[in-house]
Parts: C-alpha cells; sequence; structure tokens
C-alpha cells in the first residue's frame, strides 16, 4: 500500500502490478478465494487501534472507530491512496508472473518483470530500475495432516476459506489450532453450531482489544516506557510481568485452561474479546490435540472415545511463497530467511529488489511496513547503501540466534520482530529514528509524550528525510482522535480529576 506513495513521495515513478482487480489486498473483502491472495470473514476485526497503525502523514479522522472493520479500514487505505494520487499507478487484473535480473544486471542493477493479464492473457515484459515485493505472506493456507484423516466423511477445510457460519447450523464443529483466526472461527461458528470443540497443542495468551479503562489494549501497552524493561530485564521477566500484572486480572489464562506452557512475549499472543464468555457458557469446549480422526469424529489425545463431530476447521496458518522470484534470491535455511532486516535478499551485487511486510510482530503491520518502504525508497534512490554482505549475514545470524533463545519453535523464527525496537532499527537507517536527546532538550512535553505516551507512527516523521510539519501535532492529539468514536465529545471533558483517580486507585486496591 504504502510502496507507491513512499516512491512517488522521493519522485520516483512507480507501477504497481495487481493480480485481482482493485487495490486494497486483504482488506477487500470478497466472497471467492484466489490462490495467493489474503482472505478475510465478513466480520473481520483490525487487530490494532487506528492510531498505532495509522500512516504516519495520514492521522485517521477522529470518527474512525478504534478498531476498524475491514470496510472501514479499507474506505481508510483508498483515502490514503487518494492523497497520495496512487491509483493512476495501479495496472489490475496483472499476475506479475516472473522477476528476473537483466542481462546487464552486474552494471545497471535492473530487473525483467514479466505479467499476465488475467482478462486477455496477454504478456507485458518490461524492464525496471528496481522492484518492492509486497505479495503478503498471509495467503498461502498450509493444512495440517492427523492419522486417519482420509477417512473422516464430514468436511474439513481451512479458515482461509470460511466465509460464513450458516453451513455449520446445528452441527459439531472441531477447529483445530489456537491463533487469531481459530479463535475468530470458534467465536463466529459457536453462535450458530450445537457444539464448538476448539483443540489446541499449547494454549495461547489471549488478549482483548479492550484494555485498561477501555483503551484499545495496544494503545496502553505498546510504550516505550514498557518496552524499555526489556533492555534490563530478561524476556521471561517481562513476560511473567505482563502476564501476572495485566493478563491474569482480565482472566486468568490458569483457570481458563488455555494457558501455554511459553512466556506472552515467546509466541504471537492471541487478540479476541469474546473467546472467554464463550468457554463460560461452553458452547465452546477447549480440547487437547488431534491424536486420530474417525469416519464420524476425531480422537483427542488422553481420550478414550470418539467425539463426534460434523465438520473439522483447521486454522492451522499459512506457509509463504514467491513463486515469480528468480530462484535463489530468497533462501531459507532452517527458518532463517536470508533477508537483510527482513527487507534486502543478501545475494545481490545491487539493493534494487526489496521485500516488504515479511515481518511478524507484536504490534501494527502498517506501520512497519511504511517504514520499510521508506527506506527502500531511499536505498532505491542512491541515498543510503546497505552495509558489506558479512555485516549483513551477521545481523541475520544475531536476530535469528536472539530469536531461537527467545522464541517457540517455528517456521517464521526469522522474521519475528519487536515492534518499537524494530521500527527504530529501520528508522535509523535512514536518518528517522527521533533524536530523543534533542528532543528533550527542546520540546519537554513531547519528550513526555514520545517516551510515556503510545509510540505512535507519525514520531518517525519528527525528522528524516520527508519528515512531516504536522507530525508533532498528531502526536499531541491522537488520545483526543482515539476518544472521540466513543465518546462524542473532547476529551478533556472526559478526564477525571486527578484526585478523584487516585481516591478511586486507593477504593480499588481495598475492596478488590
Ligand atoms: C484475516 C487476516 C487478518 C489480519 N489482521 C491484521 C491486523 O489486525 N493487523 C495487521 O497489521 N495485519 C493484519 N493482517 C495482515 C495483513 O496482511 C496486513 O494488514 C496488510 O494487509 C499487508 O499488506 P500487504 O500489501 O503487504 O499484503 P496484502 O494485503 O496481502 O496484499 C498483497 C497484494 O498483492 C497481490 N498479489 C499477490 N501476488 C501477486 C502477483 N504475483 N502479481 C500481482 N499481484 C499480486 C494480491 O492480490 C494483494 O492485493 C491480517 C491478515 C489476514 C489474512
Amino acid at each position: 500500500m504504502a510502496s507507491i506513495a513512499m516512491l512517488k513521495e522521493e519522485g520516483l515513478e512507480p507501477v504497481c502490478f495487481e493480480k485481482t482487480d482493485r487495490p486494497g489486498g486483504t482488506w477487500f473483502y470478497r466472497e471467492e478465494i484466489i490462490e495467493g491472495v489474503a482472505s478475510i470473514m465478513p466480520t473481520t476485526v483490525i487487530n490494532h487501534s487506528k492510531e498505532m497503525g495509522a500512516f504516519s502523514t495520514f492521522p485517521p479522522a477522529k470518527e474512525y472507530n478504534n478498531y476498524m472493520r475491514h470496510y472501514e479500514m479499507y474506505q481508510y487505505l483508498m483515502e490514503y491512496w487518494s492523497k497520495y494520487d496512487c491509483f493512476r499507478h495501479v495496472r489490475v487484473n496483472m499476475e506479475v508472473i516472473s522477476v528476473k535480473r537483466t542481462d546487464d544486471y552486474n552494471e545497471t542493477g535492473r530487473w525483467i518483470v514479466t505479467a499476465k493479464s488475467l482478462i486477455t492473457n496477454e504478456i507485458s515484459v518490461e524492464v525496471y530500475d528496481g522492484v518492492m515485493v509486497c505479495v503478503g505472506h498471509i495467503n498461502r493456507p498450509k493444512m495440517a495432516t492427523f492419522p486417519g484423516q482420509e477417512k473422516f466423511k464430514g468436511n474439513i477445510t481451512h479458515t482461509h476459506s470460511l466465509k460464513g457460519v450458516n453451513e455449520y447450523k446445528d452441527q459439531v464443529i472441531v477447529i483445530v489450532g489456537t491463533g487469531c483466526s481459530a479463535l475468530d472461527a470458534a467465536v463466529d461458528t459457536s453462535s450458530v453450531a450445537k457444539q464448538v470443540y476448539l483443540s489446541t497443542r499449547s494454549g495461547a495468551h489471549v488478549l482483548q482489544r479492550v484494555g485498561p479503562h477501555g483503551y484499545p489494549y495496544d494503545y496502553v501497552l505498546l510504550r516505550r516506557c514498557i518496552f524499555f524493561w526489556f533492555d534490563i530485564l530478561p524476556p521471561n521477566v517481562v513476560s511473567w510481568l505482563l502476564e501476572s500484572l495485566y493478563l491474569d486480572p482480565q482472566f486468568n489464562h490458569n483457570i481458563y485452561a488455555v494457558k501455554p506452557t511459553h512466556h506472552i512475549f515467546s509466541k504471537d499472543p492471541v487478540i479476541n474479546d469474546h473467546i472467554t464468555s464463550k468457554l463460560l457458557s461452553g458452547s465452546v469446549k477447549q480440547k487437547p490435540n488431534i491424536q486420530r480422526f474417525t469416519e464420524d469424529g476425531v480422537i483427542f489425545e488422553g481420550d478414550s472415545e470418539v467425539t463426534k463431530a460434523d465438520a473439522v476447521i483447521m486454522a492451522t496458518g499459512y506457509t509463504w511463497k514467491f513463486p515469480f522470484l528468480e530462484e535463489g534470491i530468497i533462501v531459507e535455511e532452517e527458518a532463517k530467511i536470508s533477508l537483510y532486516k527482513c527487507v534486502f535478499p543478501i545475494n545481490l551485487k545491487h539493493p534494487t529488489l526489496a521485500v516488504i511486510g515479511f515481518v511478524l510482530p507484536f504490534g501494527p503491520g502498517f506501520p512497519i511496513g511504511e517504514l520499510q518502504c521508506r527506506w527502500a525508497t531511499q536505498v532505491l534512490a542512491g541515498k543510503y547503501n546497505l552495509p558489506s554482505k558479512r555485516e549483513m549475514i551477521k545481523d541475520i545470524n544475531d536476530r535469528y540466534k536472539k530469536n531461537i533463545a527467545r522464541y517457540a519453535p517455528s517456521e517464521k523464527m526469522s522474521i519475528r520482530v519487536d515492534y518499537i525496537k524494530y521500527c527504530d532499527d529501520i528508522a535509523s537507517q535512514f536518518g528517522a529514528k527521533p533524536n530523543f536527546f534533542k528532543i528533550f532538550l527542546t520540546d519537554p512535553r513531547l519528550f513526555i509524550h514520545l517516551i510515556f505516551g503510545p509510540s505512535l507512527p507519525y514520531q518517525y516523521r519528527l525528522q528524516g528525510p520527508h519528515s512531516w510539519d504536522g507530525a508533532r501535532e498528531a502526536i499531541m492529539t491522537s488520545k483526543a482522535r482515539m476518544l472521540w468514536p466513543i465518546t462524542k465529545r473532547n476529551f478533556d471533558e472526559c478526564d477525571e480529576n486527578v484526585l478523584v483517580k487516585i481516591f478511586k486507585k486507593v477504593l480499588r486496591l481495598v475492596f478488590y
């Protein structure tokens, strides 16, 4: 999304190939399933709040809801695109089928891009100075397999294809997995199904969108002053603190038997607002992993009896693939992907190809994608260079080693990043990381917002290439925009007196 806008900002001429009939990617809802294109449910709501996931020069209007439903998200994206006049750069219904180095690549760093029209089957072959690969990585479903699965007479599907719940009316359903899509599927289907079983190998930490005082959880949690603890304490200790002080008072993961063996920062926490009430009502029941299928159901590990089931929904994640890319450019060895800072392939002579959005952060994806686009644009424009191959390999290995020590095993180990640290790291590659020392001396109010307030994307426009005059104002007014759709009032009218706040805190300590 951001790539066209960022290239235009730098004065470069972008051409965007889009294989569907319109831009919008994940956030344009469609009924049909298209290979290699992300799929959402009619009920999909974004997991990060509007201020945290905003584009850095485009604060969402105050009227936008904090957690946008997919069509609101799409509208925000389209407004952003209009602002940057992006539509005229997009060629829709054009699938890129090959991206290869030109014969004179060693001298020029150029690429041959071959695309096919999905309407006329015509092939276009063109040469470009640079390529940004922005095809998403949550779009190729991965199915789990269990012994006896072929015997099962019911329907087995993946959440990728789930577009409604009517077909599950009065049925018994088994959902495999405990990621965001598993819990969304469990909550949605349980409103019509007779019974939903949620089968999980390891449990999950569940965060609700609503945080303390009714604020969005990420607006409260993603703050420098909180993540600063990672710099001085081991991740397990910070995780334990968050689990004990934040999660357990919401609902104790131990008594709900969903507590995983790993810590909250060792695997993505799952965002879901309704699963606890579904577990309380018994509409959704937790079960361990499937041991095997039978003709009419499944046997869960530890059970001796068959649990009858009409349908199974796999919420077992996604694999990644760049089928059009010349072989050997992105290599994966034991979950270690050869991309410098998850963006630049290390095996190329020229840094003229960048992969955007190929990260797994605990935090919103949009600001990260935008920062990656800004960095890649600066490198493509020849304003910044990459370090030597040796240094890039060291950077990849260091991240990988840290991740191995911290995270539960996963195929996407080397693309896991800490949100604030990673944003700072990418911004500092092209001089857009705020200079906190200078801000402390010159603008203490802003400094306090940056350190103790939510870590907002606008901060990366305070300085550096294409800094934005409105960045400070956007930071200082974000709370008002966040509160507006809830209160429909200016936020100083809703703020309580400090003494009343302290008194209430004391009462809470005494009474519960
Ligand atoms: C159900 C679901 C929920 C999500 N929730 C969140 C969330 O809450 N917060 C968050 O930050 N992220 C979320 N994501 C991740 C989501 O992918 C990002 O929000 C964001 O949309 C990524 O943008 P993108 O442009 O990189 O990829 P996409 O949105 O996937 O867009 C990729 C585009 O590339 C096109 N394309 C693919 N292959 C080709 C080709 N060969 N030639 C031409 N065009 C091609 C596709 O048609 C598509 O339009 C979610 C994803 C899913 C599936």
